[in-house]
């Protein structure tokens, strides 16, 4: 602790993008940093104040960063809990370990949402072969079987659209236990983003609209066009989330809007989210600096948007056309994560533009870069 006793080293539980700008934000706030990842050259490695490169199940090491930092937070939801638990009497973890359970089990994250009331999609749980073959004899079709731990970015996920495809469907019980949900024909997808911390200050960004192509996030757009109704809804729900899970930190919610205008809860992110990625420049506070802000013990700041504006998502295969065309593209931030293998579908970085200025971008120069038709551009 500092000479005034007020935290000021924050423990970062990996050392991805997200740990790397949660590092930013909070070297920017005077604070410093450790951060634990199994990968030394992870992105948040070289900025941290000090790295322990150890898996996140070395309960010895996680004892050793435990007792390095006065509080922390991670940036990832598949955790050991068991081995952070062991590892808590040595620290402060405002998020705490309910949000990390509820959010690494989908089934339990559908309950959550169905025990407070809030919309969702209809949900069944699916043990084994047998309940799978019943259920789906009384589920409308289309409906998704997804693995209820350890899917992301759409992994784990099976479309069922008659019941033909359950015989190959059912090979994902392998993975374990498994959630059916109904296949929501939605008009867009939002997100989001809400910071609570522990003095029940709570703070909500406007919505997020996402695309997603090949199920991982491709653009967002913010604020989202909806409805006030949508809106409201959804920022409620989320309010509720956080105080149901007396959580501290930022939260994502994503949701799904159907062309009537119903919404439907689809997860949560108990940490900031990729869709938040835009609230940087767009905003007089980021989504990085309310989550460390709460985690530390800070006053939340109000929200006041500067602008519209959208991120695009750069992955491995985007990064030649972006380099090739990069001077012709209008003013954008860009953040390159610093990770060395360039892969497909793996997120180098990310670009944020004005919404006047996005507007601008050739459709075909877009293209170019991101293999994407986009539509709404000349
Ligand atoms: P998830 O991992 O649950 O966030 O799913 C990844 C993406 O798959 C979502 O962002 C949606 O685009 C799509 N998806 C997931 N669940 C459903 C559903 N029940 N109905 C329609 N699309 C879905």
């Amino acid at each position: 602790m500092n000479s005034r006793n007020l935290p000021n080293t924050l423990g970062i539980i990996g050392g991805g993008q997200l740990g790397k700008m949660m590092a930013q934000a909070a070297s920017q706030l005077g604070m410093k940093t450790v951060v634990l990842d199994p990968n030394k050259n992870a992105p948040a490695a070289h900025i941290c104040t000090e790295f322990i490169e150890a898996a996140f199940d070395d309960e010895v090491a996680l004892q050793r960063f435990a007792s390095s930092c006065d509080r922390i937070t991670y940036e990832l939801e598949h955790l050991p809990v068991p081995a952070l638990e062991e590892a808590l009497p040595r620290t402060v973890f405002p998020q705490g370990t309910k949000a990390l359970l509820t959010t690494q089990d989908r089934l339990l994250e559908k309950q959550l949402f169905a025990s407070l009331g809030l919309p969702t999609v209809r949900f069944a749980a699916i043990e084994n072969e047998q309940v799978l073959y019943d259920t789906v004899d009384k589920f409308p079709l289309p409906a998704v079987l997804k693995t209820r731990t350890g899917g992301y970015d759409g992994k784990g996920q099976v479309r069922i659209t008659s019941k033909q495809d359950v015989v190959a469907a059912a090979t994902l019980l392998a993975h374990g236990p498994c959630l059916l949900e109904e296949f929501v024909a939605f008009e867009r997808e939002v997100s989001c983003v809400v910071a609570r911390n522990e003095f029940g200050e709570k703070q909500v960004y406007p919505l997020f609209e996402n695309e997603h192509a090949h199920h991982i996030l491709h653009k967002t757009t913010f604020p989202a066009s909806t409805t006030s109704k949508v809106e409201e809804t959804l920022t409620t729900s989320a309010l509720e989330l956080v105080d149901a899970l007396n959580f501290i930190g930022v939260l994502a919610m994503e949701a799904f809007v159907q062309e009537d205008g119903t919404v439907l809860l689809n997860e949560l992110a108990p940490r900031p989210h990729n869709s938040g990625h835009v609230t940087m420049e767009m905003c007089n506070v980021s989504q990085f600096e309310q989550h460390v802000r709460a985690c530390m013990g800070w006053p939340l700041r109000e929200i006041t948007v500067y602008q519209p504006g959208v991120m695009v998502n750069l992955l491995g295969e985007h990064m030649e056309g972006y380099k090739q065309h990069a001077r012709q593209l209008p003013d954008h931030a860009l953040h390159l994560y610093g990770k060395e293998d360039v892969r497909q579908g793996r997120k180098m970085g990310h670009v944020t533009f004005s919404l006047q200025e996005f507007i601008t971008i050739p459709s075909s120069m877009y293209e170019e870069i991101w293999h994407v038709k986009e539509e709404a551009i000349q």
